[in-house]
């Protein structure tokens, strides 16, 4: 099998490339840039190539091009380390929930600001006592008129403190023994009286994930998402956007590259490390692959997102070895050595990911 990119695909990833060096020289260099790096004009910039929502159905304001050009240029702009969380979860999540299962109305308020790089989200799911297991989350909101009543809490809600909108996952009904029936998707605006927002300092003491607190929030009924009371599915499928791409992969990229130039190759164990490491990354490019070209079976995501968060892993611990004390302490690549534990753990944990690759892939008894 031939993996070479065509033509076309090596000139969009040249202009990806081009247009990286100037974006970094204008918005910083940053670690784990699709979630930890924030830029509203590198949004707006992205917005005015048409790089937000490329992949989206042309009817819904996207460039409907296919899934493989995402991977080429998220490939280049992630390996920069651009600062692109103010629309990734937009242009990987949100769009696509909202086209698949909004209506003609919330496609027509909200797809626009989006697509034009101006409309930030975040991704309210998890709770104090409910991440793997999200079916039992407790946010409630209730019918109260021609609005929806919200109350509960989220937790590790990244970009929350900056976003427009939280794309919230919430319980609206509870069916005794039945936890996946009665959760409905809402969106809700982030200056909407009642949320509150508190920040969650990490070990690297960057500030980028929140806990929100919704007391009494008030949203109209038409900010409901797809099926009341019957979306979890809608969920899942996000997941699906969420775990298979390459972000998944690249998050270190740059790192590992900062970390090559500094290794001692006459070391014949440094270099069998650096080769498992080049494997590893086409390995898992490979994987990514075979999800964005629709050739993967059903559950595969978790597969792809199990050996890549790994694989990132152990960049970071060949990058702390490489780098030695210095990058221990403190210096421009510390936050990325030490942030490696989360990638196993924000979107699914590997645990969970084998369950499911257990499950759903391989059949096997539960
Ligand atoms: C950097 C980062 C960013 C994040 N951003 C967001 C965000 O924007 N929005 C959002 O909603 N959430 C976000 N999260 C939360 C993330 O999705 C959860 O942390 C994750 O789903 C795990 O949930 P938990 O932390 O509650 O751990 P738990 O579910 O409590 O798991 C604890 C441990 O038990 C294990 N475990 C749990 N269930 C099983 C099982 N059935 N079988 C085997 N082992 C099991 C897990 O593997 C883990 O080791 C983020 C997390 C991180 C680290």
């Amino acid at each position: 099998m031939d993996f070479a990119l065509d033509e076309h695909l090596l000139a969009l990833r040249a202009e990806a490339e081009e247009f990286a060096v100037g974006a970094v020289a204008r918005y910083g260099r940053h670690n784990d840039g699709w979630l930890c790096g924030y830029s509203r004009e590198l949004s707006r910039d992205l917005a005015a190539r048409g790089w937000i929502g490329l992949t989206w159905p042309e009817e819904f304001g996207g460039g409907g091009r296919p899934p493989i050009e995402r991977l080429v240029l998220a490939e280049v702009l992630i390996t920069a380390g651009l600062p692109l969380a103010a629309s990734w979860f937009v242009d990987r999540q949100m769009g696509p929930a909202i086209i698949a299962y909004g209506t003609g109305q919330q496609q027509r308020d909200l797809l626009p600001p989006m697509l034009a790089g101006e409309a930030t989200w975040c991704i309210g799911m998890s709770e104090p006592d409910s991440g793997s297991d999200l079916a039992s989350l407790q946010t409630r909101a209730v019918r109260d008129g021609d609005d929806w009543v919200i109350t509960g809490r989220k937790i590790w809600t990244s970009f929350a403190h900056k976003a427009d909108w939280c794309y919230l996952i919430c319980r609206t009904d509870a069916v005794p023994g039945k936890p996946h029936l009665g959760i409905s998707e809402i969106v809700v605006p982030m200056d909407a009286p009642g949320v509150e927002v508190s920040p969650v300092i990490d070990l690297t003491g960057d500030r980028h994930f929140n806990e929100i607190v919704f007391d009494d929030v008030r949203v109209p009924v038409g900010n409901l998402v797809g099926e009341e009371g019957n979306a979890f599915a809608q969920t899942m499928r996000q997941l699906e956007h969420e775990r298979g791409g390459i972000d998944r992969l690249v998050s270190n990229r740059a790192l590992y590259l900062h970390a090559r130039e500094h290794a001692d190759v006459s070391d014949p164990l440094v270099r069998q490390e650096i080769a498992a490491i080049e494997s590893g990354y086409r390995i898992g490019r490979i994987l990514v692959t075979r999800g964005v070209l629709g050739q993967a079976p059903p559950g595969f995501s978790a597969a792809t997102k199990c050996v890549c968060t790994e694989f990132e892993q152990r960049v970071a611990d060949f990058a702390a070895r490489v780098l030695g004390p210095a990058v221990m302490v403190h210096d421009e690549w510390s936050a990325e050595v030490h942030y490696a534990p989360a990638y196993t753990i924000m979107g699914g944990t590997s645990d969970v990911m084998r369950n499911i690759i257990a499950e759903r892939t391989l059949g096997l008894p539960r």
